[in-house]
């Protein structure tokens, strides 16, 4: 399965990527967390990245391209894999056609998660993450067993830097102005399926998995 998950910041892209990886056996990979991580580690890519994060703006095209581009050269993605928050630019989406057809492997589906922009940023300012294993919560709809404790890790509970209201509003104008363009792109291409993101996780997850049965392929060896 080679899918990309579209959808504003807070759609529950994350979310369901975590169910829809397991479920397919194929890495997740979330452009976001890759910077994050880098912050984390005060490497140069996480410096240079952190000064448009933090203001709710897109990191340049060469620098997410090259990111993904090394990301899918790894071993882990031979069977496929599931890119949540990249392509975000028309000039990405064509990036990646292009190193997949270098490999002969192109996209399977694109699915995009569809939510009025008053619940994403109500589910986004309301979001905090596990600062030790990335897991996440919501403090209405998804809380912790204990206040501020991870449920999975022990970890503190933190709310990412870019979670505050201001920076959502500006990652929500990036997304109408730049990420929205994708939807054409993909549509025209017949690849584009919507899921209904409203409701409970549990539902949304089975509206997606139900989405992408009709993509299903047999593994290399399996099947005839
Ligand atoms: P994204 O990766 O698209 O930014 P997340 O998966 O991190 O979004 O979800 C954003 C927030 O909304 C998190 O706090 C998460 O717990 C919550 N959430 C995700 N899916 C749902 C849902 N179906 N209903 C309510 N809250 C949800
Ligand atoms: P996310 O975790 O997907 O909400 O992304 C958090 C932030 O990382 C975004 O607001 C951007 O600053 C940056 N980012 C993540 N993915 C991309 C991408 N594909 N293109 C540009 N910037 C990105």
């Amino acid at each position: 399965m080679r899918l990309v998950l579209l959808g504003p910041p807070g759609a529950g892209k994350g979310t369901q990527a975590t169910q829809i990886g397991r479920a397919y056996d194929v890495p997740v990979i979330s452009t976001g967390d890759i910077f994050r991580a880098n912050v984390k580690n005060g490497t140069a890519l996480g410096e240079e990245a952190k000064s448009f994060m933090d203001r709710g703006a897109l990191v340049p095209d060469d620098i997410v391209i090259r990111m993904v581009e090394d990301r899918l050269a790894q071993d882990d993605c031979g069977h496929g894999f599931l890119l949540d928050g990249f392509p975000r630019t028309v000039p990405q989406a064509e990036a990646l056609d292009e190193i997949l057809s270098k490999q002969g492997c192109p996209l399977d589906v694109v699915l995009r998660f569809d939510v009025a922009v008053d619940e994403v940023v109500n589910r986004v300012v309301n979001r905090r993450v596990c600062a030790n294993c990335g897991a996440v919560y919501h403090l209405q709809y998804a809380p912790p067993a204990v206040d501020g404790v991870c449920d999975a890790c022990g970890g503190p509970l933190i709310q990412r830097d870019d979670d505050t209201e201001q920076v959502v509003r500006a990652r929500m104008d990036e997304y109408r102005a730049k990420t929205e363009k994708l939807e054409r792109y993909y549509v025209e291409r017949g690849l584009l399926r919507d899921v209904e993101a409203v409701g409970a996780v549990e539902d949304v997850a089975r509206r997606t998995l139900e989405a992408l049965r009709e993509f299903e392929r047999p593994r290399d060896g399996e099947g005839s």
